[in-house]
């Protein structure tokens, strides 16, 4: 393969499946799987990829794939499927209106998917209340980026971020959630070491390891920090009164309100909780430095006060006219593959294909005629949180959801699931069949997945790139474009869903982009309008607009400082800090923040089969502060019960001193598939931002209380088992096995009739050893099939149980000898399989008890030593904080330890 050719005989450029970076990747087929390389030409990732890009070949299995469609629980014929949903979706409009029914879509879905689903609601159906999982990220950026530029536009690209001089990373944890976009800034650093990294995120996550600054505000205190930065620029002369005079209005008022609410570095840093001496550091950086670029993703969208804190921001690079310019600019990180996508075919309520406002008379005659529609609506529809509530209020009769996973994700979940179980019709397009949404729906409408389907994405930097198919459709799986389009046919819109390929969608979607071009618009890729079929397979990385004046694409807007406001100049907002929407109390008295993890995505519908993703962090955790621990009676390692005013939830405690106090974070990955009890988002304030309708995942109060768990275990087996009487129960893929961390609250009376009762089948071959330790509370059992461990279970009174790396490495082995059985018995692994401790390459899967006898015995003093010796740390890249946060840890002990 050529680095300009998409395919070649064997491999085919694609993108990734996962965040906004959208790294190419090229996909082999090969006959033992599928081979997954960066691509060295794709300009998003140079040839890069983190670890859940470098796994995806692991996940393309059809394991738990949905493969045919299915109308009240039975398998169905297509045309018996789309007719229902067609039937539905009419019944329910001839009875209750358009406003009744709703679409609910997904930032995985691709560009043409999006498009066609949107013009089904907003012009055929009539109603705007289509609304995408999108909301929940990045919506705050979109409101603010609106307010600010008249349009939703990201002026900069990746370059800038290698370009600057200071990067400042608010409530981005770049390391884990954008990692090969902080790759490349850790490999510009390394070129350039004058460069400064400020992060700004509550707790000092593995991209605050990394910076030359943290500073560990207090939760919400965003806006009075930006605000203090606005004043500070102004005061010490940084304002660019050239372009502010020309470019900007409303600088006054903004000025004024932030020396109101923030005006002096000493009231800013008692605001925040920070050290008076490290915000005058920030300012004075920020202050001197004249390639800024300020890059904020999910700790600053993720508010009620969202958009304030996006446009608090962008309001200090508007006043030093610090925008559209190499190395430097606000730069909102999305979340999902195709975030932004969404947002420019209209997938959120308040919008209208091709960055069109739908309360704009104008805009909305501009997509009717486009479209031919018999209808546009006139104003916005329901926000993701408010969608769910008109179905809970009976106001949305059936929903059609796509491409995601709204009892998992959205706030206050449980009341999700009940808005759905409320609706007459829930109709699911999903590739997964069964998933914590799926589970609520009438109609299940199976899918493609990524490698099956065929469209294109758009990145963070406003990048376009091809998702090509490598692997063929399985079973009756569709794309969603083909979904959509043929249950708009039998709607009776034959003629404007006359669709046979994703191309001549996007030639449509791309059309409509450059009609009537004198209403102006940002988003503008009409010179793409004209690609044939094979022009589009083709099609290059490029940034949009791609139009006349630029047919190549563009880098960067705003530098000359045309902005899309009636008066062409950028708006600064005069911000008046607000506090979150709830306060801690006595009953409620911590601050509950949501987020990734390195390894995991979204709801792991694709990454939970991923063995080496599981390795990392295998079971839901709160992170939470020795001191809190203490004070909340939580022990590291046992089982915490979280409440808030909403729900609650099981997880594993990690006393970590990273994180505030008064704080805990728990990941948002975890769902009725793979763990009891531990949907984060069960407890999560559904209170939205005012204007973006983002929720606040990161600022909920709660308590935490141990959970008086009578007994805790783990379980191995080579297939997977229903584990009774356990009410914590994860469930983990390891490569040749399942395992199973439980804990109950109810003692085991009988231990070896329970462990058998779901661990052995009939079987005369198989036999069933065990030890049990009445009195100290500890049992161990295995069963042994044709001389190969099927399965064990360790449990005891207390979580003091031995790590289960070696007793899982003895599945793959032809014959288990008496020595390893005994070893299992006693808890003790053999001499010859030491414990490597919990994982943190997932790529060569090192251990953290090995890398740390590495660093004390060997003296490695570095990444390159460790990758050196151990290879931790040479493929993807994705665990180097994590390296040298060990190393930091570490090192100093070596004097003492080594040989
Ligand atoms: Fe995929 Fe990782 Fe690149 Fe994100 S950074 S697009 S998850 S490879």
């Amino acid at each position: 393969m050529t680095s300009g050719s998409a395919r070649s005989a064997t491999s085919v450029k694609t993108t990734c499946a996962y965040c906004g970076v959208g790294c190419g990747i090229i996909a082999t087929v090969e006959a033992q799987g599928v081979r997954i390389q960066g691509d060295p030409a794709h300009p998003a990732n140079f040839g890069r990829l983190c670890s859940k890009g470098a796994a995806l070949g692991e996940t393309l299995d059809l394991e738990g794939r949905l493969l045919a469609p299915r109308l009240y629980g039975q398998e169905c014929d297509w045309d018996s499927a789309l007719a229902a949903v067609a039937e539905g979706l009419q019944d329910v409009i001839r009875r209750h209106g358009p406003e009744a029914v709703a679409f609910y879509v997904s930032g995985q879905l691709l560009t043409e998917d999006y498009y066609v689903a949107n013009k089904l609601m907003k012009g055929f159906i009539g109603s705007a209340n289509i609304d995408t999982n999108s909301r929940l990220c990045m919506a705050s950026s979109v409101a603010g980026h609106k307010r600010a530029f008249g349009t939703d536009t990201v002026p900069g690209c990746y370059e800038d971020l290698e370009e600057a001089e200071l990067v400042v990373l608010a409530g981005a944890n770049s390391a884990w959630c954008h990692p090969v976009l902080f790759q490349r800034l850790r490999a510009a650093r390394e070129h350039r070491p004058a460069q400064r990294v400020v992060v700004i995120d509550p707790r000092r996550t593995a991209t605050a390891e990394e910076a030359d600054l943290h500073l560990a505000l207090a939760p919400g205190t965003d806006t009075v920090l930006w605000n203090g930065l606005l004043h500070h620029l102004r005061r010490h002369g940084a304002v660019d009164f050239a372009f502010l005079e020309r470019h900007c209005q409303g600088y006054a008022d903004a000025l004024e309100a932030a020396r109101r609410s923030a005006p002096s570095i000493p009231a800013v840093a008692r605001a925040c909780g920070l050290a008076e001496a490290d915000v005058a550091t920030f300012y004075n950086w920020f202050l001197s430095t004249e390639k800024v670029v300020s890059a904020y993703s999910q700790g600053v969208n993720q508010s009620t006060c969202g958009t304030d804190k996006v446009n608090a921001i962008l309001n200090c690079h508007l006043l030093t006219g610090r925008i559209g310019r190499p190395g430097m600019g606000p730069f909102s990180l999305t979340g999902q593959p195709n975030a932004m996508g969404g947002r420019e075919v209209g997938g959120l309520a308040n919008q209208l294909a091709a960055h069109l406002d739908l309360e704009d008379p104008t805009h909305r005659e501009l997509v009717q005629t486009f479209w031919q529609a018999p209808t546009l609506p006139r104003g916005p529809g329901l926000k993701a949180v408010e969608m769910f509530e008109a179905m809970a209020a009976g106001r949305i009769k059936t929903v059609w959801i796509m491409g995601t996973n709204p009892v998992v994700s959205l706030p206050d979940a449980d009341r999700a699931r009940e808005a759905l179980r409320r609706c007459e019709l829930v109709v699911v397009s999903d590739c997964m069949a069964e998933t914590d949404t799926t589970a609520c729906a009438h109609i299940l409408l199976p899918a493609l997945a990524w490698g099956e389907k065929d469209g294109t994405v758009t990145n963070s930097e406003r990048r376009i790139s091809r998702q090509r198919a490598f692997l063929p459709p399985p079973g009756e799986a569709r794309p969603d474009w083909w979904i959509v389009s043929a249950v708009a046919r039998r709607m009776g819109f034959t003629a404007a869903f006359d669709y046979h390929n994703p191309a001549q969608i996007f030639r449509e979607h791309a059309a409509l982009s450059g009609f009537r071009p004198e209403v102006r618009r940002d988003f503008d890729i009409s010179a793409l309008a004209g690609l044939d079929d094979a022009a589009y397979d083709a099609l290059q990385p490029l940034q949009w607009p791609v139009n006349e004046r630029h047919p190549g694409g563009r880098a960067r807007l705003f530098g000359d400082g045309a902005f899309y406001t009636p008066q062409g100049k950028a708006r600064l907002v005069a911000i008046e800090p607000r506090p979150p929407a709830h306060a801690p109390d006595r009953e409620y008295p911590l601050v509950l923040n949501t987020g990734r993890v390195r390894d995991q995505w979204h709801t792991m519908t694709r990454t939970g089969k991923s063995p080496r993703l599981a390795a990392h962090l295998p079971v839901p955790y709160v992170e939470i502060h020795p001191v809190d621990a203490i004070s909340f009676r939580l022990q590291d390692g046992a089982i915490a019960r979280l409440r808030s005013r909403w729900g609650e939830m099981l997880a594993r405690v990690r006393c970590s001193e990273k994180q505030r106090p008064g704080s805990i974070f728990v990941p948002m990955h975890w769902n009725d598939q793979f763990a009891r009890h531990a949907r984060v988002d069960a407890l999560v304030n559904p209170a939205t931002d005012p204007l973006s309708g983002e929720p606040e995942f990161k600022h909920t109060p709660v308590r935490v209380e141990p959970w008086p768990a009578a007994w805790y275990g783990f379980v191995l087996a080579a297939r997977e088992v229903d584990i009774p009487q356990a009410e914590y129960c994860v469930r983990i893929r390891a490569s040749d096995h399942f395992r199973y961390e439980i804990a109950g609250l109810q003692p085991i009376e009988d231990h070896p009739a329970w462990a058998r009762s779901f661990l052995c089948t009939p079987d005369a071959a198989a036999e069933w050893t065990d030890y049990l330790d009445r009195a100290g509370g500890r049992y161990r059992g295995l069963r042994i099939q044709r001389g190969r461990l099927d399965s064990c279970v360790f449990l005891s009174q207390r979580p003091d149980l031995p790590a289960p790396d070696w007793p899982g490495s003895f599945f793959g082995r032809d014959h288990l000898p008496a020595r390893d059985r005994l070893s299992l018995l006693a808890g003790q692994p053999p001499r010859d399989a030491p414990d490597a401790g919990p994982i943190v390459c997932a790529c060569f899967g090192v251990g953290e008890k090995t890398l740390v006898e590495a660093i004390q015995r060997q003296g490695l003093r570095d990444v390159a030593a460790i990758g050196a010796r151990l290879k931790a740390g040479t493929n993807c890249g994705s665990c180097i904080p994590e390296l040298k946060s060990l190393i930091a840890k570490n090192a100093a002990l070596d004097g003492h330890s080594r040989d």
